[in-house]
């Protein structure tokens, strides 16, 4: 068994930025990066709003600078999956799939969200063939082309607007008379010609074939009356479900799974177990706030471990 002071699980900019702290404070942490090594922001592309860049930076380039810098500082990281942790007593157990286990005296939860899927069968049927959660990453393919969003929030709104910048004609599938989304996000969203709305409508199948993948959606109106959108792209911009999966039963979540903290701090149920990013937070969900977030988890962290 290994013994570790602290060990941090997540590999996006909460799980950098809690290493990159810990490692300054001489606490050699030690960093498992998950099945999504980078996190979420390697799904996209361009970073505009990341501070400090006046000209955005490319997001793969970003998150291999905090992995680089995690590590210059002293940071051990792993690649691979935590697949338990025993958080009943201190130190902390944890299982590594390739069987390595440790014994971590604090821990921080940087597990991050995952996109939320419809659940259709043709969804998951063509799902990289046409079927996409993001458009900043996929987009690209479907130039001039016809595509669908799913979605009436800030995401589905911020990757309409995004694809029709791209695309010829952009059609939005949103279930309620309304858009949930911020005002200034919505206000963009009629102000583009080429996006659509479809207000009441939800999508009943995703049409395609082997060979050309998407062809088009079937969406269903709540009146019962039935379109056929001919499309090439299908981007579900539907939520996140926070990875909490290897904490639940351990930690307190809220109603949809979130890791609940003291609020203004990043403390979690269990003493001794952090939590930073996007797993602790439904509303924000921004690399800066996540950055954020770990830079608190890992002061919190050091002073528990310093108590
Ligand atoms: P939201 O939960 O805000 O919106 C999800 C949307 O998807 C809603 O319109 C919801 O409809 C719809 N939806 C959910 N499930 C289904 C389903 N099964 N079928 C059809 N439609 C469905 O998620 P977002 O990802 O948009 O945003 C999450 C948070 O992140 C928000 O707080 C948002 O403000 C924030 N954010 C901020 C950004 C920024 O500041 N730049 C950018 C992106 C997000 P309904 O309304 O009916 O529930």
């Amino acid at each position: 068994m290994e013994n570790v002071k602290t060990l941090i699980i997540g590999s996006g900019p909460a799980g950098y930025t809690a290493a990159i702290y810990l490692s300054r404070a001489n606490l050699a942490p030690v960093l498992y990066e998950g099945i999504q090594p980078g996190g979420q922001l390697t799904t996209t592309t361009q970073i505009e709003n990341y501070p400090g860049f006046a000209d955005g930076i490319d997001a793969n380039e970003l998150m291999t600078a905090m992995r680089k810098q995690a590590e210059n500082l002293g940071t051990t990281i792993r690649t691979g999956s935590i697949t338990r942790v025993d958080l009943s007593s201190r130190p902390f157990r944890i299982e590594v799939e390739d069987g390595t286990e440790i014994a971590a005296e604090s821990l921080i939860v940087a597990t991050g969200a995952t996109a939320k899927y419809l659940g259709l069968p043709s969804e998951l049927k063509f799902r990289g063939q046409g079927v996409s959660a993001c458009a900043t990453c996929d987009g690209f393919f479907y130039r001039k082309r016809d595509v669908a969003v799913v979605g009436g929030g800030d995401t589905a709104c911020e990757e309409a607007t995004y694809l029709a910048s791209l695309c010829r004609q952009v059609y939005m599938i949103v279930r309620k008379p309304y858009l949930r989304a911020s005002q200034a996000m919505q206000q963009r969203v009629f102000d583009t010609p080429n996006i659509e709305v479809l207000f009441e409508y939800n999508t009943a199948e995703v049409l395609g074939d082997d060979m050309m993948g998407v062809t088009g959606v079937k969406v269903r109106k709540t009146d019962g009356s039935e379109r056929t959108l001919d499309v090439a792209g299908f981007f579900l911009a539907i939520g996140h479900h926070p990875n909490t999966d290897l904490v639940a039963g351990q930690l307190e979540l809220d109603e949809e799974g979130y890791i609940k903290v003291e609020p203004g701090t990043s403390k979690t149920s269990v003493e001794g177990v952090f939590a930073a990013g996007d797993v602790k937070d439904p509303h924000y969900r921004q690399a800066i706030a996540a950055a954020g977030s770990g830079c608190v988890a890992a002061l919190d962290c050091e002073r528990f471990l310093r108590k």
